[in-house]
């Protein structure tokens, strides 16, 4: 009884579920619960989990279509890093949809058609292989990219499998901006040794080469930790995870940091520390990382100096972001996390998406005041959170002082051909405009009418038409 009143017990089910559908596809002589599908089917599920896209891109799905889940749950940011339409929020799927039924996936806007007539299929498909008109000479690997008026524009990519960074490379990618190391975890659950991890992430620094690339360590919850997350956290995203969860169990975060100082040995590997709250968990940082390096000298083993960053992605590190700048040698701006714990909105649970406003006037002010403390400390800032790959908001970092930004793989063409057909001045213009708004709504029609006016050749197709909070 009591177990069952908690929400956290309840949420899961879907484990539980998981290991049952695994099991009984593995008692019944299949490797995984991925061989039940077939190249260019649709999968429809109540949720999916990171892991559960990584198994079934290997059978070339068409599509996405899930019960719940975000823009910015790290589903979604998966999906697009393998670029499959994905619609969540769609309710009542197992009413609405039948197996063997058509349906066409909307991924820009988010929404499903049901028995398309032959016209709209026919319009989808246009939009589907429809490739915007891209400047070559920009998007060529090895130009940087510059705004109309001449102003470099740093532009890196998201990474979670090495083989994508190749792809971002020739899409004219400088370096890995995130890697998100809990990627390395997987199904297993199981932290990777201190060899493992440094093969991993030498294999990165290697096709970064001179770009860099910035290693956040291990983003995850207790709840990663079947035995002890069981036990349940009710508000797991406020709970003991990310930096917090490396600071009270310190020999993980001690093996993660000594492998990353070990990679960087003769490599371009920067550290990242998430969830930053305020100045005292990059004092403790420090001195782990300092004590480590200690050690690995008096062992006479090779390490290299990585820089440190940290990540602003709690409202309490926005607030503190001048003090924080004068501890680390970078910022990364997450404004995934950044709305969800500015606005108090849940990024995974599409009941309250209607909440989850990038546009919001307080993320706007937050950005705003990141920005102004890095540039105060004379210290770069990339934004890595999905608005950096999101051509509806990119004009509006660039107008508040953004000049890195780091995206998923897919997001770079467009949003460099986006940034060249644009000029500094009249973001910044566009920006005085927007701070005026006093609501998501307001800076939303002002952006979209700005861009319908001036630049709308700029926009991949169908984008300025569908919803951008
Ligand atoms: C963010 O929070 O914006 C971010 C980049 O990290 P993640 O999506 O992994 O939380
Ligand atoms: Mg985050």
């Amino acid at each position: 009884q009591i177990l069952t009143a908690d929400q956290h017990f309840r949420e899961k089910h879907l484990d539980i579920e998981d290991v049952a559908q695994r099991l009984l596809t593995a008692l019944g002589g299949s490797p995984s619960t991925a061989q039940l599908m077939y190249s260019g089917a649709v999968v429809v599920a109540r949720e999916l989990r990171p892991s559960a896209i990584m198994e079934m891109t290997k059978f070339k799905p068409a599509a996405l279509i899930t019960e719940r889940g975000g823009w910015t749950s790290h589903t979604s940011i998966l999906a697009r890093e393998f670029k499959l339409p994905m619609a969540s929020g769609i309710r009542n799927l197992d009413q609405t949809l039948a197996h063997g039924d058509t349906v066409v996936v909307d991924g820009i806007n988010g929404q499903i058609i049901l028995n398309p007539n032959l016209e709209t299929i026919k319009q989808f498909h246009v939009l589907g292989t429809a490739n915007i008109v891209c400047d070559d000479s920009q998007a060529e690997n090895g130009r940087s990219t510059k705004t109309l008026d001449g102003t470099v524009i740093a532009i890196r990519a998201n990474v979670d499998i090495p083989d994508a960074y190749q792809i971002a490379k020739n899409f004219g990618a400088e370096g890995i901006g995130l890697f998100r190391s809990e990627s390395l975890i997987g199904q297993r659950g199981s932290i990777p040794s201190e060899d493992e991890q440094i093969l991993a992430y030498r294999r990165l620094a290697e096709l970064t080469g001179d770009g860099g690339l910035k290693i956040r360590t291990f983003d995850i919850g207790i709840g990663h930790f079947n035995e002890t997350g069981f036990l349940g956290e009710r508000n797991p995203a406020l709970g003991l995870r990310s930096i917090r969860l490396s600071l009270s169990d310190s020999e993980h975060f001690r093996t993660q940091i000594r492998a990353i100082l070990r990679a960087a040995a003769g490599q371009k590997i920067d550290i990242v520390l998430p969830m930053i709250s305020g100045v005292s968990e990059l004092v403790r940082s420090k001195e782990i990382i300092d004590e480590e390096r200690a050690k690995l000298g008096n062992d006479g083993i090779l390490f290299g100096n990585p820089k440190l960053g940290a990540m602003i992605e709690v409202p309490s590190a926005v607030l503190t972001a001048n003090e924080i700048a004068q501890k680390v040698d970078f910022i990364c701006l997450g404004t995934n996390d950044l709305v969800q714990y500015l606005l108090a909105v849940d990024r995974d649970n599409d009941s309250v998406a209607d909440w989850y406003q990038t546009l919001h006037p307080a993320v706007i002010r937050a950005i705003d005041q990141v920005v102004k403390a890095a540039n105060l400390a004379g210290i770069p800032v990339t934004v890595c959170g999905e608005m950096a790959g999101s051509a509806f908001y990119v004009p509006l970092l660039i107008g508040l002082g953004a000049r890195d930004l780091s995206m998923n793989v897919n997001s770079i063409r467009h949003i460099r051909h986006l940034l060249s057909g644009i000029d500094i001045s009249e973001t910044t213009s566009l920006v005085d405009r927007v701070k005026a708004c006093e609501t998501a709504e307001e800076t939303e029609s002002l952006l979209r009418d700005h861009y319908l006016n001036n630049w709308s050749g700029l926009f991949p197709s169908g984008l300025l038409n569908s919803k951008h909070r």
